[in-house]
């Protein structure tokens, strides 16, 4: 893909991102899609280059996604659903906290996508881990319904799949617009791998432990529907075991109880079971004898024959009469005009003859109300049902929590229902929170550590280049300044014969001209042209080279400089040799030329001839009459016949 392409297929990603979650916004209003809007947005300012709009409303996004992370996380001794409840009630009227906050795992991906746009610094601060993890969290939003097909969560984890697909579509524009800036970073990948280990750690530990704990929860909310199952066991063999000492008792008596006897003995028991509305003695014949307590309802029943003003009762009543058995009644409408149960326990006298039965009618409303009232009310709603019908209930109905539980019970031979849905806000306010802390440390454990070998990585990144720069600039050190040895050396020294040339000379002579006597020689190549036109440049440089080297040699060893003059010209300075010890020098130089193999085209040897000039009075030297002398000496040397020295005298 061109270069140029990366930004617009961004900048195209992130408009179709943005035309989505404004679509699903109107669609179905939620948190989620205003912070996938917003952050459409805030990136659509990044492309833009409008840095500080775009950090601007990330930022937003993330103040509009924290209360909701913080209901997710802070302790519920800190903050009590009730109260995260009551303060979603006052942002908007209606509202809960459910529908104030993103789903958990959203909530997370959305901030990671927020940080990583506030960070915006593409390849640096991290942003490749923040963008990954954000990314891994939506592909657990996809699946996390797919873990546990057996259970319904009580929170909601994952968002909507459009909404993921937004999401999706924002972190890829993401990538497509920061993967040129990440290229070549070979640190930047190597820094990710442990980090991204951590990431997957926290993510498989938190997949685990927020299942455990949900479960967990979801069991210890059936707990209370089996202790109103236990208790209500125990009330019903509790006080049948009663009436079934009740009704032995007159085993011992001949005559039916009178009213006297029958309410003396049922007094206590009523008491005990406040639910049994009354205790009837029933002659043979389904005649109410006796009932306690006397209340008026009760009394308006004595005289009446059940089989005719109850016959529903009949198949439960008559076993008690006539065969010895005890029996009970459906679920009916009592005559008290409430519903309930009628059990029948047949009764002997001493004769062991049947002399009626005792009918004890259980309201199930005052049963239940026994059993129900010590449960809070604000724990969620628990009822009583029977053949589709609710016998009783209790509690609060609203904000239902996800979780139903039914049980069933044998009354008798009748089944009945008890169910219990325990409220949302119960339910949440028993959720551990441990899970929800322990990814969000783990993300942010991760990103240290992503942080921390980032900076190592890219550190000893720049260390290296710095080192390998630095080397080269030590190179480039080396070769200046060789390069100025070789200029200062060319700006001394005459580049053919090696020796010093004019100027340094000139500048050496004047800053050695104090001592006494002083001597300065000019040597000139006799017949030179001849060499070069007969033997060619070649073979004239070759000359000239060795009898620089010479001349070099010699006037060195005599404390003195020599110099090329110029053309086939030389000099020599010889502080501290008069005139005839730099004659001598002089004379020296040209027998060594003489004897030096450099022959001429005719096979006679090359020859110099040199004027000497030499002061010693203590006045300072006339460098131009002392040249002009010498140059005057050489001149007489030419005429003379070449190849000799002539001393020159300066003149008064
Ligand atoms: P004389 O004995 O009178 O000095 O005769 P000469 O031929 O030496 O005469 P002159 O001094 O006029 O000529 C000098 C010649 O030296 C002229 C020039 O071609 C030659 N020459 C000067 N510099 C160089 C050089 O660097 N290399 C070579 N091969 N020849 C040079
Ligand atoms: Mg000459
Ligand atoms: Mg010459």
């Amino acid at each position: 893909m061109p270069q140029w392409l990366f930004p617009r297929t961004a900048l195209s990603l992130t408009v179709v991102a943005l035309a989505s979650a404004t679509g699903l916004l109107l669609v179905s209003p939620s948190v989620t899609c205003l912070a996938l809007g917003l952050l459409s947005l805030a990136q659509l300012a990044a492309m833009r280059s409008a840095w500080r709009v775009a950090c601007l409303i990330a930022a937003a996004t993330l103040g509009l996604l924290t209360p909701g992370m913080m209901s997710y996380l802070l302790p519920e001794a800190w903050v009590a659903t009730t109260t995260w409840q009551s303060l979603a009630a006052r942002i908007l009227p209606g509202a809960t906290i459910e529908t104030l906050r993103a789903p958990l795992l959203a909530t997370v991906s959305l901030q990671l996508t927020a940080l990583a746009l506030i960070l915006r610094s593409r390849a640096r601060l991290g942003a490749p881990l923040l963008i990954i993890a954000a990314t891994l969290l939506i592909g657990l939003q996809a699946i996390e319904p797919a873990l546990h097909p057996d259970f319904i969560p009580l929170l909601h984890y994952a968002t909507v799949w459009p909404a993921l697909l937004v999401h999706a579509v924002l972190l890829l524009a993401h990538v497509v617009y920061a993967l040129p800036y990440w290229r070549g970073k070979q640190y930047l990948t190597t820094a990710l791998w442990l980090p991204l280990g951590l990431v997957i750690v926290s993510l498989l530990l938190w997949q685990q432990s927020h299942l455990q704990a949900e479960r967990t929860l979801h069991q210890r909310a059936e707990a209370r529907v089996q202790s109103v199952m236990t208790q209500l066991n125990r009330e019903l063999t509790d006080h049948l075991d009663a009436m079934r000492r009740f009704t032995r008792s007159w085993a011992l008596q001949t005559a039916p109880p009178d009213y006297r006897q029958w309410a003396h003995q049922a007094e206590g028991y009523q008491r005990d079971f406040d639910y049994l509305i009354n205790i009837a003695f029933i002659t043979p014949d389904s005649g109410i004898r006796q009932v306690y307590p006397a209340t008026p309802d009760n009394l308006s029943l004595l005289g009446l024959r059940l089989f005719d003003v109850q016959p529903a009762g009949r198949r439960a009543l008559e076993p008690a009469l006539r065969d010895n058995r005890e029996g009970s009644t459906d679920i009916i409408e009592l005559l008290q005009g409430e519903r309930g149960m009628i059990h029948y326990l047949p009764v002997m006298n001493a004769q062991q003859t049947h002399i009626g039965a005792t009918a004890i009618a259980l309201s199930f409303p005052l049963l239940a109300d026994t059993l129900f009232k010590p449960l809070p009310k604000a724990e969620g709603l628990i009822q009583w049902h029977a053949n589709g019908q609710i016998l009783a209930q209790h509690g609060d109905a609203t904000r239902p929590g996800p979780w139903t539980y039914h049980h069933r019970i044998a009354l008798g031979d009748k089944r009945l229902t008890l169910s219990d849905q325990p409220r949302r806000d119960h339910l949440l306010s028993q959720l551990p929170r441990l899970p929800t802390i322990s990814l969000v440390l783990g993300l942010a454990f991760a990103y240290l550590v992503y942080l921390v070998i980032y900076t190592l990585k890219q550190l000893g990144h720049h260390h290296r280049a710095m080192q390998h720069s630095n080397q080269s600039l030590q190179q480039e050190i080396r070769t200046r300044s060789e390069l100025q040895r070789e200029v200062e050396w060319l700006a001394r020294h005459d580049e053919l014969t090696g020796v010093a040339n004019r100027r340094y000379f000139l500048d050496h002579v004047s800053e050695h001209q104090d001592k006494r006597p002083l001597s300065l020689a000019l040597f000139d190549i006799d017949h030179f042209k001849r060499v070069n036109d007969q033997l060619g440049h070649l073979v004239g440089d070759d000359y000239l080279k060795r009898t620089a080297w010479l001349g070099e040699k010699l006037i060195g060893q005599h404390g003195g400089i020599f110099a090329r003059y110029g053309g086939e010209e030389f000099v020599a300075w010889l502080p501290g040799l008069d005139v005839e010890a730099a004659q001598r020098v002089a004379d020296t130089l040209r027998l060594q030329l003489a004897d030096a193999h450099l022959p001429h085209a005719d096979g006679n040897p090359i020859t110099l001839s040199a004027g000497v000039v030499s002061v010693n009075d203590p006045q300072p030297v006339d460098m131009t009459r002392m040249m002009q002398t010498a140059d005057e000496a050489l001149y007489y040397a030419k005429r003379a016949g070449r190849n000799r020295v002539v001393p020159g005298r300066l003149g008064g």
